[in-house]
């Protein structure tokens, strides 16, 4: 949740909001570690965005009930929908890979040499 490298935690594993670093500049493990790697962390998006947007979709009829205007609402919702996967997506690579390194840890052969040294 730190956008900081999952293996091994420094700064530095992303060149923007919106682009993942090749390789981590500190172990070296690759962002895309096997071919489509990055699909995972869609479905984490995807999963966390329809999530929030059930909860505004939830929280906004709640605070308009029993008199709900449908306009507003879609008009939220559908902000919603286009600013969550934009804002959550460098969030949703990082937990993706957490989760892929919890599953599958690195061998050495993925990270730098000079990060396992002496480890
Ligand atoms: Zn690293």
């Amino acid at each position: 949740m730190r956008l900081r490298c999952p293996q091994c935690g420094s700064k530095g594993f992303f060149s923007s909001w919106f682009k993942v670093a090749e390789r981590c500049p500190q172990c070296g493990i690759a962002s895309d570690r096997v071919a489509g790697h990055f699909v995972g962390a869609v479905g984490f998006n995807t999963i966390f965005s329809f999530g929030m947007l059930l909860i505004v979709l939830l929280l906004g009829t709640w605070a308009m009930y029993p008199d709900i205007r449908v306009i507003p609402l879609l008009a939220i919702c559908f902000a919603t929908a286009i600013v969550m996967p934009i804002l959550f997506w460098p969030f949703s690579q990082t937990l993706w890979m957490a989760f892929d390194l919890a599953w599958r840890p690195a061998d050495e052969a993925e990270l730098d040499p000079r990060h396992t040294m002496g480890s």
